[in-house]
């Protein structure tokens, strides 16, 4: 687990524009911080530059107090989820999952990254499904098993880019609660973003509303939606 600092970040894409303006922002260790705004306020930007995919132009990124500005996602311990889940194809839920791991060249026995798999899967309910490959799951399922991968990695913090958007409602409703019961049970310091108001209200400790690049307020979902 870590603590994310955004200090006075600026992104500025080629046109000059700011995309994400002066943006400071700290995420506890263990806080599940929601970030909304319209479509275009910088939501994806900010998100992409703490995982390390896109360039700061100005201001200071800290991961549990380590300065890590550079665009380099691999010198941060962080996973992502998106909302086209990102799984392969041709690989099993169980390898899916399990991918990560193997990545880390040597770094896992096959016994470890079996165990870690079964935690996974235990937690996400994905045990009757460990064989199938992602095209026969639903969309929940699918979704679960991008999460089962960033679980696997023993990540300081998860990322989520609006993970539940390409879901029916009925669907989505039911993935809110889950994800909301899995991040509070691991405890683990969460980035969520999403421009959907259900999720924004019951899913974070706390959320931060971004307009045009700039943080426009943050604060718990009860102060942010019982103000007049
Ligand atoms: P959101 O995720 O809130 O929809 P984005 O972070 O995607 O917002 O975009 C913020 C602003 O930056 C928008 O004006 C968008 O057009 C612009 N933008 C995003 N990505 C790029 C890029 N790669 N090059 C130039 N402009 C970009
Ligand atoms: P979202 O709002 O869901 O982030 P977008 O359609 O804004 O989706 O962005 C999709 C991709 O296109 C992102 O990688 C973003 O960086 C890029 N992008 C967005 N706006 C621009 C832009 N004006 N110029 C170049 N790339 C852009």
């Amino acid at each position: 687990m870590a603590s994310i600092t955004m200090n006075n970040i600026v992104k500025k894409y080629d046109d000059g524009f700011p995309a994400v303006n002066d943006v400071s922002i700290d995420v506890a260790d263990g806080e599940f911080l929601i970030l909304v705004g319209p479509s275009g306020c910088g939501k994806s930007t900010l998100l992409r530059m703490v995982v390390g995919l896109e360039d700061i132009t100005s201001g200071d990124l800290l991961i549990d107090g380590q300065r890590v500005n550079e665009k380099e996602p691999r010198q941060r311990n962080l996973s992502m989820v998106f909302q086209n889940y990102a799984l392969y194809p041709f690989l099993t839920v169980y390898e899916n999952i399990a991918f990560p791991l193997r990545l880390a060249k040597g770094k896992f026995s096959d016994q470890e990254i079996d165990q870690k798999v079964r935690v996974a899967s235990d937690l996400l309910d994905l045990n009757d499904h460990l064989e199938r490959k992602p095209g026969n799951l639903s969309g929940g399922q699918r979704q679960r098993v991008a999460m089962g991968r960033a679980i696997v990695r023993d990540a300081d913090a998860f990322l989520f880019d609006e993970p539940l958007s390409n879901l029916d409602a009925k669907l989505r409703g039911q993935m809110r609660t889950e994800i909301a019961q899995l991040q509070r049970r691991l405890g683990i310091t969460s980035i969520y973003v999403t421009h959907d108001q259900t999720e924004a209200m019951t899913l974070g400790d706390r959320v931060a509303v971004l307009k045009k690049g700039r943080l426009q307020q943050i604060a718990s979902p009860r102060e942010l939606y019982e103000q007049p």
